[in-house]
């Protein structure tokens, strides 16, 4: 007869399978990234058909850099959405914010809205960006470097840009992936913001990102929506390399006054991006459906006019 002790720990062992696939992640707190890179492994593992898991590459420290793709889409060619999270390692909100949205995309699959976003794309989705910063609690990469000021832009060239691994895997990502829309989430600030970073001119797609910042900024409760020259000006943010390279409708949602709200406040901060990031997903869906839209895909020369 097996001892109590021993039934004891099958029953904890049961319950804690259980409760893992039934609640998948819980946002009462932080995550450290043991916990991130075992959840989104166990994702992959239990849902191979919606769930891939992928190492992108490794940090200058050695630490993963990670994603996964949600998709029932049958084609490899499916037209991608990317949202990627901690390019400034302690915007932690940033972090948790991506996780809230593969668990979100997870649990309601079979939703009917969210069922036909996930025939229809490929969704991307990237925590961290830069880990190290992330362990070391800084802005920055390891060795003072801030990543979204490293891609190139209109004003920079390649050969000035992408000085560290980090931006190198995204680029990279960009290049293979046929991306139309994408979202990098920061904290510290609640806004939605949108290209150009580097000039005070309007993009040739303007209308249509303020369109796409409305759409997100509602749910997501900020009031805050502006081309980003006009929060400040930048050079080498992601979203001008990404509109300028790509054509990819890129925007930045701040999502949280704080860098890492309190504990207590993460939940609330969380749902409402998802619900934001959930919005801005249908927006890019309806225009892709809307014969009048202007082609997202346009070459470097008429993007950066
Ligand atoms: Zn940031």
């Amino acid at each position: 007869m097996k001892s109590i002790f021993f039934r004891s720990l099958q029953l904890i062992f049961a319950l804690s399978v259980l409760t893992t696939a039934a609640f998948g992640i819980e946002f009462n707190r932080y995550h450290d990234q043991e916990e991130i890179a075992v959840y989104l492994r166990q994702e992959a593992a239990a849902r191979p058909e919606l769930v891939k898991f992928e190492v992108l590459g490794k940090s200058h420290q050695g630490r993963e850099i990670a994603m996964v793709t949600l998709t029932k889409a049958s084609s490899p060619e499916a037209p991608a959405l990317y949202f990627n999270g901690t390019h400034h390692g302690n915007e932690r909100a940033s972090t948790e914010a991506v996780l809230a949205l593969i668990d979100h995309l997870i649990k309601n699959q079979n939703q009917v809205a969210i069922d036909k976003i996930l025939r229809r794309y490929r969704i991307l989705l990237q925590p961290l960006v830069n880990p190290d910063g992330h362990a070391l609690n800084l802005r920055t990469d390891s060795k003072g470097i801030d990543p979204n000021r490293d891609y190139a832009s209109p004003n920079k060239a390649d050969k000035d840009a992408f000085q560290i691994v980090e931006t190198r895997i995204v680029r990279d990502l960009l290049q293979r992936e046929k991306v139309i829309a994408s979202a990098a989430f920061h904290s510290g600030l609640e806004a939605v913001l949108w290209p150009w970073c580097h000039s005070p001119q309007q993009s040739q797609h303007d209308p249509v990102f303020r369109a796409l910042a409305a759409a997100a900024s509602k749910p997501m409760q900020v009031n805050r929506t502006t081309q980003s020259f006009y929060d400040y000006q930048t050079e080498g943010e992601y979203i001008d390399f990404a509109y300028m390279r790509h054509g990819v409708y890129a925007l930045t949602f701040e999502v949280s006054h704080e860098a890492a709200p309190a504990a207590n406040k993460l939940q609330a901060t969380v749902r409402r991006t998802v619900q934001g990031s959930l919005s801005f997903i249908r927006a890019v869906d309806d225009l892709m459906n809307n014969p009048q839209t202007p082609s997202p895909v346009l070459s470097e020369t008429q993007a950066s006019l």
